[in-house]
């Protein structure tokens, strides 16, 4: 279902999108070879409780972590786990967050130390996609033109875009219409309004877009094991354009990374 948010929910959603990114932004400094994924979930709970909310997936639909953590092959919903990364690998990490009766969900790929420069361009085309789709995101477009700019961008660099899983709506409820996939025909589909608040997250691999599924019910890889990339932000429709819920900026300040790439999806800039 659909729920248009008001402007004073749209605030209490920058909240709890702000509260995700600040833990991707904590997590960011702690990623490193050696260091385990179930590790880096323990900091994140601790993180988000910190900040007066809860996390988002624990216990969502039985999921048993705070963060979903989907190194190399993965795509998404891969189960934290003991294995240290290793230099070179990439780690997807989706976090989730309630604050205030509302979530916020996203997600942003690392790469673990130097990785391989067709694996940094797997991560660089995948976020740029995500920004593509953005864009598009606007009051009296369709879900078909934001997924078509994902799709059409990512398939010219000849990776597979993942059909089976989907970007959403974003509230009360982790999961709220409409769905938003990342591939499609301009002009189809749902109609966007005002208000209307969405993840909007590319799911693209490197080779076959096909993919496969662990027996832990869960995790999801693909059926190539190459690698897959996973880029995930919260935008809200305000005065008809997209306006950006969700920051990367907490990732790049750890990292030092400078970058202008939110400043077109913000109305006022961005203090941290
Ligand atoms: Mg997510
Ligand atoms: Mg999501």
């Amino acid at each position: 279902m659909i729920k248009l948010k008001t402007p004073e929910e749209i605030e209490l959603m920058r909240e709890s999108a702000l509260v995700v990114s600040k833990t991707l932004g904590m997590l960011a400094s702690e990623i490193k070879p050696g260091v385990n994924a179930l590790f880096l979930d323990k900091l994140a709970e601790d993180f988000i409780r910190e900040q007066g909310a809860e996390p988002g997936f624990l216990g969502m639909y039985d999921f048993p972590n705070t963060l979903n953590m989907s190194p190399n092959a993965q795509v998404v919903h891969g189960i934290p786990n003991a294995e240290p990364l290793k230099e070179g690998d990439i780690i997807s990490v989706d976090c989730g967050a309630l604050k205030n009766g509302y979530y916020g969900d996203h997600a942003y790929t690392f790469p673990v130390g130097e990785v391989a420069p067709e694996t940094a361009k797997l991560l660089k085309v995948t976020k740029e996609s995500l920004y593509l789709g953005i864009s598009e995101f606007k009051a009296g477009n369709r879900v078909g033109d934001v997924a078509f700019a994902i799709q059409n961008y990512c398939e010219n660099h000849g990776y597979g875009v993942v059909r089976e899983l989907v970007g959403h709506g974003l509230g009360k409820s982790l999961h709220e219409g409409p769905e938003m996939p990342n591939y499609g025909k301009r002009g189809r589909g749902k109609q966007f309004k005002e208000g209307l608040v969405v993840a909007i997250e590319p799911m693209i691999n490197m080779g076959t877009r096909r993919i496969k599924q662990l027996k832990d019910g869960w995790t999801i890889l693909t059926a190539d094991g190459k690698p897959s990339a996973h880029f995930e932000h919260n935008v809200a429709i305000v005065d008809g354009k997209p306006e950006l819920l969700s920051t990367y900026q907490y990732i790049y300040d750890a990292l030092g990374i400078e970058t202008d790439e939110e400043d077109n999806f913000r109305k006022e800039k961005l203090v941290l």
